[in-house]
């Protein structure tokens, strides 16, 4: 009985100890299996919290090694560029493969197997192995090794290798560690390097931005300065690092630049803005060229405004040097072309009843005279407006502009133009010149028939707004291209290579004239253009306060 029990208890110590070291296992097991989730999360974390390349490469490294039992990793990724596949983080390695330049050529040896294939390799010692394409990686005297694709965005994107000096036999966790964390870190790191694409694309169009002679400033949807260039520093003597973020009425920028901008910021057309102002800067005086444009995103969608401005003071100078030259040659050219018309007035009286060949050359003879007469009225008015007009009088707008509109009613009925008029009531008086406001109202009205196609249309609004009185004409003409809107006021400037200026004469002095009475009444004048769609010339007068 006694030897019985003795039998039975050594039987149940055996089976106690049998489950004690089975449990010991499974709890080493468990423990193994614990301590590698909490690798492949450790490495979600931090990969997943760092746009850093760096970061993100030395963090998959040391997962690996943490937990497989191998000497050596690396982390390879494709170079779409150069069509290579380049080691780009390396740990426990002999020698420095990524300071020597570890490429390997697309479609070559191991590595480009892995990744053609999108399948996880694993090989014993590899100092004979054919597949080896790099003779040094060949002598580095691995015994094991296992490569580990990585992914994101659907395609495999590098390699992740856990690397072996002594003869290894991975295990099949190991090896799903392996692949759990190679996946981690592809995504990881695919958004570290785009990331790093972003931040050197934006240096190399801010070092751009930085390098260009205009000044240049954007803002955001929220009226916001988002970006202010060295130009722009230099020429308002204010540092970017204090403008960006501000709201740009805030900031000490030039009237007419802070109203251009609210102006471009309120059209819902989303069309650009051209204009000149003169305004203080490092050297004194200068005039500015200035045109805003929406920013639209490759959806269409706006993203802000862009105010590009170029300086124009020595162009300026140059005008106005021309002016006075020419300005001299039609003082000189008054007299003999008044000899030059009685002349051929004689003529045509002598010539009695002159045959239809004779009238067409006397025809010929006096519309040149008349243009070259034009010229010289325009070259002298120019002249006159410059010394100072006499603004004395108390103007109603509106009554001239619908004085202008019936006076230009013949020239429209003739290109089958509609003309429609737009007067808001108790519009508010202003100082000015009737005779020269009633030009420069005629000068818009004239042009836009002139340029709009027959039976197009053409508006006239006249409207208070804050202070001043503005007056627009618009048609629907054939537009003017953005680079030339800036241009159109200056003298003697006409669009070049447009099929309108080919067709109808014209001096170019027009616009200049118009600007200039504008500005001697304490005005601006601008234009609103879209080509095909039409343009809008404007003027805005203070009203008396
Ligand atoms: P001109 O008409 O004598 O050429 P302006 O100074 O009046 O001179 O106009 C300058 C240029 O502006 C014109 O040559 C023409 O190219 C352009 N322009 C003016 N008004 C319009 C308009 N309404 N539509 C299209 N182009 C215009």
């Amino acid at each position: 009985m006694g030897k019985k029990m003795s039998a039975q208890s050594h039987e149940s110590v055996g089976v106690v100890e049998r489950l004690t070291e089975q449990n010991q296992r499974l709890a080493e097991e468990v423990k193994r299996r614990i301590d590698q989730l909490a690798a492949i999360n450790s490495v979600a974390t931090v990969v997943g919290q760092s746009l850093d390349l760096e970061v993100t490469l030395q963090s998959a490294l040391s997962a690996v090694m943490d937990v497989i039992n191998v000497e050596a990793t690396g982390i390879s990724l494709i170079d779409g560029e150069n069509k290579e596949l380049v080691l780009r983080a390396q740990r426990g390695w002999k020698r420095d493969f990524v300071k020597m330049g570890m490429r390997i050529p697309m479609g070559h040896g191991l590595s480009w197997y892995v990744i053609e294939n999108d399948e996880l390799v694993v090989t014993g010692d590899v100092s004979q192995d054919p597949r080896i394409k790099h003779q040094a990686f060949q002598e580095e005297g691995i015994q094991a090794q296992a490569l580990a694709p990585m992914h994101a965005r659907g395609r495999v994107i590098g390699i992740l290798s856990a690397l072996s000096y002594e003869q290894y036999i991975f295990t099949e966790e190991e090896l799903s560690v392996l692949c759990a964390i190679a996946d981690q870190v592809g995504v990881a790191l695919d958004n570290a390097c785009l990331f790093s694409d972003v931040v050197s694309n934006e240096n190399h169009l801010r070092a751009i931005l930085d390098c260009t002679a205009d000044i240049i400033l954007a803002v955001d949807m929220d009226y916001n300065v988002c970006s202010f260039n060295h130009a722009a520093e230099s020429f308002f003597g204010l540092e970017a690092g204090h403008v960006i973020g501000c709201q740009f009425e805030q900031i000490r920028l030039p009237e007419p630049l802070v109203r251009g901008l609210s102006e471009a910021t309120q059209r819902q057309d989303r069309t650009s803005l051209a204009f000149e102002f003169n305004c203080e800067g490092p050297a004194g005086d200068h005039v500015l060229s200035s045109s805003i444009s929406p920013v639209l995103d490759a959806g269409g969608m706006s993203q802000g405004w862009v105010a590009v401005m170029g300086d124009i003071t020595h162009l300026h100078a140059l005008d106005q040097l021309k002016t006075q030259v020419i300005q001299t040659a039609a003082h000189d050219l008054r007299s003999p072309l008044a000899a030059i018309r009685g002349a051929i007035s004689l003529l045509h009286d002598a010539f009695g009843k002159p045959d239809e060949k004779q009238e067409k050359v006397f025809r010929v003879a006096f519309d040149g005279l008349s243009q070259t007469q034009q010229l010289i009225d325009n070259l002298l008015n120019i002249e006159r407006i410059e010394s100072g007009l006499v603004i004395d009088q108390h103007v109603e707008l509106g009554r001239l502009a619908k004085r202008v509109m019936e006076d230009q009613r013949v020239a429209a009925a003739r290109r089958e133009q509609k003309l429609e008029v737009d007067i808001s009531t108790r519009l508010p008086m202003i100082y000015g010149s009737d005779i020269w406001l009633e030009r420069a109202i005629a000068n818009y009205v004239g042009n836009a028939i002139k340029y709009t196609p027959h039976g197009g249309t053409i508006r006239l609004v006249v409207w208070r707004e804050k202070g001043e009185v503005l007056l627009e004409v618009e048609d629907n003409g054939p537009g003017i291209p953005l680079e030339a809107q800036n241009r159109l006021f200056e003298r003697f400037y006409r669009v070049p290579q447009s099929a309108e200026n080919d067709m109808m004469q014209g001096s170019g002095l027009g616009l200049a004239i118009v600007k200039l009475v504008i500005a001697q009444h304490g005005g601006r004048v601008y234009v609103r253009s879209q080509p095909g769609k039409g343009s809008t010339f404007g003027f805005a007068l203070p009203t008396i306060p």
